[in-house]
C-alpha cells in the first residue's frame, strides 16, 4: 500500500522537528495525526496499553506555544529549543509517569498509580517530548514475544498472525506501525533490540549505567538497561542523548559526560558511508548459533559484504564463552528478579487481596496477581539463591559472567571498532509457537544476552527481509561507544538507502486498521485450536 505523503506518521523525527520549527505544521498536528493511528489501530495490534490523548494534546499545545514564541524571536532561539519539543514518544509499560496507570504487564499491578516521574520522564519532559501513552509488554519483561503480558498479546505489522517480539514488543510494533516516531524500552537480555529486529526498527541497548533506572520497575537490577526505539538511527541517537546521564538517584547510573554527537549524527549519506573506511569490525562465529533461519544468516552476511565494500575491514573472531551465555543468563537473571519481585505483597502495590490474615493475603495476591512465566522465574531464582545451592548455581555464574565479559574486552583490546552479528537468529514466529517450551522461547536471545552480561551497548538496525519478514543486524560495542555504534549504523543505512527493501512497509498495517478484524488474542487463539 503507497503511503500518502502528506502523512505526518510517515515522517522521521528528525524531519518532525525540523517542520516544527519551520512552521509547516503545528505540534498538535504531529500529535493529533499519532494519536489518530493508535487508536485506529490498537484493536488490531494492541502495541497500547493506555493512550493519553488529553495529556498528549496538552503537551503538543504547550510545545506549539513555545515554538511560536521562538519563532517570534528569531533563528538563536529556534536552535536553542529543546530537541524532542512536540515530539510524540512511546513508552513501555514499566516507566512510571505521575498519576499514571503502570501496569509492568502484569495483573499484580493492575490499577497501580505511579506516585511519582521516572528519571527519564522527567528528561522526556524537558526536552518537551509528548507522552503518547503506555505499550504493552512481556509481564515484568519475562520474555521474548509479548504473549506473556497479562492483557493479551500485541500483533507483529508485518504479519498478524506472528509476535512483535519482546518483551518491549508494544513499543516496537508501534514504532513499526507509525503510531509514533519514537518508543522507549527496556533491555535486560534482548527486549529492546530483539524486538527492533524483528519489527524492521531500530533499537539499542545502552552500556549498562548510561541512562538512570529510577523510576522503571525493575527486573534484574545489574542487567536492565533503558534505551531508545525509532526508524532511524538519528533518531534512536537523539532520544537516548535526551534520556541519559548521571542521576543521584541511581547509584549504577554512571558519572560518563553524555556526547553531543549523539545529536549530530551525520545528515548527508556521503559522510555517514565515508565514516565506514578503515573500521575494524569483528564477525563473531558463535552467534551464527545452530538453529539460526538460512535467511536470517544470508542477510547478515550481506550486510557484513555491504560493510567490507564501503571499506571496513571484517576478521572473523572468538567469543568462546559465548555457549554459556543463556545458562548463566538464566541464573542471575531470575535471582534478581525473586528479589525484585518480593516488594509485591499486595500492600504496597495495587489492589491486592484483604480478606484473609496477612500471610493469605499475600499468597493469595502474588498467586492470583503473577502469571506462569514470572512464577517459573521466581521459582528457579529462590532455589538459585537458596543455602547450599547458591555456590553450585549463583556464585558460579557469576564467575562465568566474567568469562564472558573478558571475551569481549579482549576484542576491544586487540583494536576492534565494534562487533558484527545477527540480533535474533529467526524472524517474527507465530502466536504460540514457543509458548509451550520455555527453553525454546529463552533461544530467541542467544545473540542479545551476552551482550547484557558483559554491560556493552548494542544496537538493532533491520538489514532486509526474509520471506518478507524483517531480519535485525547487532552492532555490539565497548562500554560507552553509543555515539561511534550509531555512526556505524548511519553509516550502514547510508551505503543501503536505496535497498528495494528499505521502501517496503509493514505487510499488514491495512488489515491492522480494519475496525471488524480479529484482536491478537483472537488470532492466537485461532491459532491455537
Ligand atoms: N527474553 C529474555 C527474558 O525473558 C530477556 C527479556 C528482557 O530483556 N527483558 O528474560
Amino acid at each position: 500500500m503507497a503511503s500518502d505523503p502528506t502523512d505526518l506518521t510517515r515522517r522521521y523525527a528528525h524531519e518532525l522537528a525540523d517542520g516544527l520549527r519551520s512552521g509547516a505544521f503545528s505540534a498538535r498536528e504531529v500529535t493529533d495525526a499519532h494519536l489518530a493511528a493508535a487508536e485506529r489501530d490498537n484493536r488490531g495490534l494492541h502495541a497500547w496499553l493506555t493512550i493519553d490523548a488529553s495529556t498528549a494534546r496538552r503537551q503538543a499545545d504547550a510545545a506549539d506555544q513555545t515554538l511560536a514564541a521562538a519563532r517570534s524571536e528569531g533563528p538563536a532561539a529556534l536552535a536553542a529549543l529543546p530537541a524532542l519539543l512536540g515530539l510524540p514518544v512511546a513508552l513501555k509499560d514499566l516507566v512510571s509517569v505521575e498519576g499514571g496507570q503502570c501496569t509492568a504487564g502484569s495483573r499484580i499491578l493492575e490499577g497501580y498509580h505511579a506516585p511519582y516521574d521516572a528519571h527519564i520522564t522527567e528528561r522526556l519532559r524537558a526536552s518537551g517530548a509528548v507522552l503518547l501513552g503506555k505499550t504493552n509488554m512481556d509481564e515484568f519483561a519475562m520474555g521474548s514475544s509479548t504473549e506473556h503480558s497479562a492483557f493479551g498479546p500485541t500483533s507483529n505489522p508485518w504479519d498478524l498472525d506472528r509476535v512483535p517480539g519482546g518483551s518491549s514488543g508494544g513499543s516496537a510494533a508501534a514504532v513499526a506501525a507509525f503510531n509514533a516516531p519514537f518508543g522507549i524500552g527496556t533491555d535486560t537480555g534482548g527486549s529492546i533490540r530483539q524486538p527492533a529486529g524483528l519489527c524492521g526498527i531500530v533499537g539499542m541497548k545502552p552500556t549498562y549505567g548510561r541512562v538512570s533506572r529510577y523510576g522503571i520497575v525493575a527486573f534484574a537490577s545489574s542487567l536492565d538497561q533503558i534505551g531508545p526505539f525509532a526508524r532511524d538511527s538519528r533518531d534512536a541517537a537523539a532520544l537516548l542523548h535526551a534520556v541519559a546521564g548521571r542521576d543521584e538517584r541511581d547509584s549504577t547510573s554512571a558519572p560518563m559526560p553524555v556526547p553531543d554527537s549523539l545529536l549530530g549524527l551525520a545528515a548527508s549519506d556521503d559522510a555517514a558511508a565515508g565514516a565506514l573506511r578503515g573500521k575494524r569490525l569483528g564477525l563473531p562465529r558463535e552467534y551464527f548459533v545452530a538453529g539460526m533461519e538460512p535467511g536470517v544468516e544470508a542477510r547478515v552476511r550481506e550486510a557484513v559484504a555491504a560493510l567490507e565494500t564501503a571499506g571496513a575491514i571484517v576478521e572473523e573472531v572468538s567469543l568462546p564463552h559465548t555457549e554459556y551465555g543463556l545458562a548463566t543468563y538464566y541464573i542471575v537473571a531470575p535471582a534478581e528478579a525473586s528479589a525484585n519481585l518480593a516488594r509485591y505483597d499486595g500492600i504496597r502495590y495495587g489492589p491486592g487481596r484483604r480478606d484473609g490474615d496477612t500471610l493469605a493475603n499475600v499468597l493469595a495476591t502474588r498467586g492470583e496477581g503473577f502469571g506462569a512465566e514470572v512464577k517459573r522465574r521466581i521459582m528457579l531464582g529462590t532455589y538459585a539463591l537458596s543455602a547450599g545451592y547458591y555456590d553450585a548455581f549463583y556464585l558460579k555464574a557469576q564467575k562465568v559472567r566474567t568469562l564472558i565479559k573478558a571475551d569481549f574486552d579482549r576484542l576491544w583490546a586487540d583494536g576492534f571498532d565494534a562487533l558484527v552479528a545477527p540480533t535474533s537468529p529467526t524472524v517474527a514466529f507465530r502466536f504460540g509457537a514457543r509458548l509451550a517450551d520455555p527453553v525454546a522461547m529463552y533461544l530467541s536471545d542467544a545473540c542479545t544476552l551476552p551482550v547484557n552480561m558483559a554491560g556493552l551497548p548494542g544496537v538493532s538496525i533491520p538489514c532486509g527481509l526474509s520471506e518478507g519478514l524483517p531480519v535485525g543486524l547487532q552492532l555490539i560495542g565497548a562500554p560507552w561507544t553509543e555515539a561511534e555504534l550509531f555512526g556505524l549504523a548511519r553509516g550502514y543505512e547510508a551505503i543501503t538507502a536505496d535497498a528495494p527493501w528499505r521502501s517496503v512497509e509493514p505487510a499488514q498495517l491495512a488489515q491492522a486498521a480494519d475496525p471488524a478484524g480479529p484482536t491478537p488474542a483472537e488470532r492466537a487463539a485461532g491459532l491455537a485450536a
